[in-house]
Protein backbone atom coordinates (compact mmCIF):
# COMPACT_ATOMS: atom_id res chain seq x y z
CA UNK A 1 0.00 0.00 0.00
CA UNK A 2 1.55 3.36 -1.45
CA UNK A 3 -1.59 5.39 0.46
CA UNK A 4 -0.73 8.25 2.74
CA UNK A 5 -2.68 8.83 5.51
CA UNK A 6 -5.04 11.81 5.38
CA UNK A 7 -5.41 14.65 7.34
CA UNK A 8 -8.14 17.08 7.30
CA UNK A 9 -7.48 21.07 6.70
CA UNK A 10 -8.23 22.86 9.86
CA UNK A 11 -9.21 26.04 7.66
CA UNK A 12 -11.50 24.45 4.34
CA UNK A 13 -11.85 20.97 5.61
CA UNK A 14 -10.38 19.40 2.53
CA UNK A 15 -8.72 16.07 3.11
CA UNK A 16 -5.25 15.09 1.42
CA UNK A 17 -2.88 12.77 2.11
CA UNK A 18 -0.99 14.35 4.90
CA UNK A 19 2.62 14.33 2.43
CA UNK A 20 0.83 17.29 0.68
CA UNK A 21 -0.15 19.10 3.57
CA UNK A 22 1.27 21.52 6.33
CA UNK A 23 1.24 20.91 10.26
CA UNK A 24 1.89 22.99 12.98
CA UNK A 25 2.30 21.94 16.46
CA UNK A 26 0.70 24.28 18.58
CA UNK A 27 0.06 24.30 22.35
CA UNK A 28 -2.91 25.58 24.25
CA UNK A 29 -4.30 26.23 28.07
CA UNK A 30 -7.13 23.84 28.07
CA UNK A 31 -8.02 25.08 31.46
CA UNK A 32 -10.33 27.06 32.86
CA UNK A 33 -8.55 30.44 33.69
CA UNK A 34 -5.85 31.78 30.85
CA UNK A 35 -5.02 31.10 27.52
CA UNK A 36 -1.45 29.78 26.29
CA UNK A 37 -0.48 29.97 22.75
CA UNK A 38 2.68 29.08 20.85
CA UNK A 39 3.72 27.41 17.93
CA UNK A 40 6.55 26.74 15.53
CA UNK A 41 9.07 28.76 17.20
CA UNK A 42 8.86 31.34 14.42
CA UNK A 43 5.67 32.85 15.40
CA UNK A 44 4.34 34.93 18.64
CA UNK A 45 3.34 33.38 21.42
CA UNK A 46 0.88 34.08 24.08
CA UNK A 47 0.93 33.02 27.85
CA UNK A 48 -1.86 33.85 30.44
CA UNK A 49 -2.55 31.77 33.21
CA UNK A 50 -0.26 28.48 33.61
CA UNK A 51 -2.42 25.28 33.84
CA UNK A 52 -3.43 21.93 31.76
CA UNK A 53 -1.14 22.54 28.99
CA UNK A 54 -2.34 20.13 25.77
CA UNK A 55 -0.65 20.13 22.34
CA UNK A 56 -2.28 19.63 19.06
CA UNK A 57 -1.17 18.99 15.70
CA UNK A 58 -2.83 20.86 12.75
CA UNK A 59 -2.94 20.07 9.47
CA UNK A 60 -3.79 22.89 6.61
CA UNK A 61 -3.49 22.29 2.73
CA UNK A 62 -1.14 24.19 0.38
CA UNK A 63 -3.62 26.79 -0.81
CA UNK A 64 -4.46 27.67 3.40
CA UNK A 65 -0.66 27.94 4.01
CA UNK A 66 -0.14 30.58 1.64
CA UNK A 67 -3.54 32.46 1.85
CA UNK A 68 -4.33 32.74 5.82
CA UNK A 69 -2.40 30.31 8.06
CA UNK A 70 -1.89 33.54 11.26
CA UNK A 71 -5.92 33.29 10.52
CA UNK A 72 -6.24 29.92 11.26
CA UNK A 73 -4.21 30.03 14.45
CA UNK A 74 -6.29 33.28 15.36
CA UNK A 75 -9.19 30.79 14.82
CA UNK A 76 -8.10 28.39 17.29
CA UNK A 77 -7.17 31.50 19.80
CA UNK A 78 -10.70 32.82 19.53
CA UNK A 79 -12.34 29.54 20.27
CA UNK A 80 -10.35 28.63 23.30
CA UNK A 81 -10.85 32.32 24.52
CA UNK A 82 -14.57 31.92 23.97
CA UNK A 83 -14.79 28.65 25.34
CA UNK A 84 -12.50 29.69 28.47
CA UNK A 85 -14.73 32.74 29.60
CA UNK A 86 -17.69 30.65 29.44
CA UNK A 87 -16.66 28.42 32.10
CA UNK A 88 -15.58 31.29 33.92
CA UNK A 89 -19.38 32.48 34.15
CA UNK A 90 -20.53 28.87 35.09
ZN1 LIG B 1 -7.31 24.30 3.25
Amino acid sequence: MNTYAKAECHSCHIRLPKNEMHSEEITYNSGHSGISFSFGGKCPRMNTGRQYYRNKTIWYCKDCSDNTPKKIFYLILLDSFIKETKNDET
